[in-house]
């Protein structure tokens, strides 16, 4: 009765069923159940073996514990992180796309009204630059999310993924009067999507950037230690009060106006970093600046 299909049963009997060696040890598994309502609820099960007293195996112990709404939750919570993502590359395009049209549509404008051929020459130039700006913005926008999808774990250089990560962070925010100190020691390779790894840059920059608002000075730096490869994003911005810094990875936690912040950026940074077995630390005062420091262990058959 508990089963979407016969068969589901056949395979949980076999794979349940405890060899001499396993006796004592208790199984968790997540598998999928029909109500009594005939709804599919997804159920963690805790198996243990029922031995009797000479230590022969008569039973096994089953509890089930219906996990249907954490997993609907995670669910949502993937959904929503996926739209955050597209929501500030999104914010990102317009924003690069609209000052390029701006630009095209005045000159059309000055072209209409012109009878200077010379003049109109020169204003479709203007046209001509403009649209390449453009191109060229969809096209690494497009670039990016394309790899997004197709590209799995390979050993990327951390210097290279840092420099493209500030590439891509100037389409998300506004770098007014920010000095850049660039310290990246070239040919230290982890193991990551390539895609995530700048990811995770790109959100620390542009909160950097946030946080320092019209002037200050952003440091990024990478470097080996201790056998790893460790990353540093520092700002001078308006720093992150004590009480907030235990919460800043928790997902939805956001000190920015409604629009403007999604409370998703460390979050995912956190989960991408753990992911390839490394780490991140923060250390910030407030009205001094923040620093994030990241160590990941280096690629299989490296050594530092
Ligand atoms: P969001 O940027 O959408 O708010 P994040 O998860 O990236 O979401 O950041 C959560 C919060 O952590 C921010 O709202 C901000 O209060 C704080 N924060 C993150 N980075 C910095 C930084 N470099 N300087 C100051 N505060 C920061």
């Amino acid at each position: 009765m508990l089963y979407d299909n016969p068969r589901q049963r056949t395979d949980m009997m076999r794979s349940a069923g405890a060899s001499d060696s396993d006796v004592w040890e208790v199984r968790n598994r997540e598998v999928r159940f029909k109500s009594k309502s005939g709804k599919v609820i997804h159920v963690i099960l805790t198996l243990s073996t029922m031995v009797n007293e000479e230590g022969r195996i008569i039973g096994t112990v089953g509890v089930g514990k219906d996990i249907s709404e954490q997993k609907m939750l995670q669910f949502k919570l993937a959904q929503s992180e996926k739209l955050a993502g597209i929501g500030t590359l999104a914010t990102g395009i317009a924003h690069e796309i609209n000052n390029p049209l701006a630009g095209i549509l005045g000159m059309a404008e000055a072209i209409r009204d012109e009878d200077d051929m010379g003049l109109i020459k020169s204003y479709t130039d203007d046209i001509i630059q403009y649209s390449e700006n453009a191109r060229k913005i969809v096209r690494e926008l497009s670039n990016y999310s394309r790899s997004a999808h197709n590209v799995g774990e390979a050993k990327v250089d951390l210097a290279d993924v840092i420099d493209n990560s500030l590439k891509m962070a100037r389409h998300s925010a506004v770098f007014n009067d920010i000095q850049l100190v660039s310290d990246l020691e070239r040919g230290l390779v982890i193991s990551a999507n390539p895609v995530e790894a700048q990811q995770v840059f790109v959100n620390l920059i542009v909160n950097a950037v946030h946080a320092m608002g019209e002037r200050g000075t952003l440091t990024l730096r990478c470097w080996s230690e201790d056998g790893f490869v460790k990353a540093m994003v520092r700002d001078t911005g308006s720093g992150i009060p004590e009480k907030n810094l235990n919460q800043i990875f928790d997902p939805f936690f956001t000190t920015k106006p409604v629009g403007m912040g999604t409370g998703l950026g460390l979050y995912v940074v956190y989960k991408i970093i753990t992911k390839y077995g490394g780490n991140i630390e923060v250390e910030s005062l407030v009205g001094q600046g923040t620093a994030f420091l990241l160590r990941f262990p280096p690629a299989e058959d490296e050594v530092y």
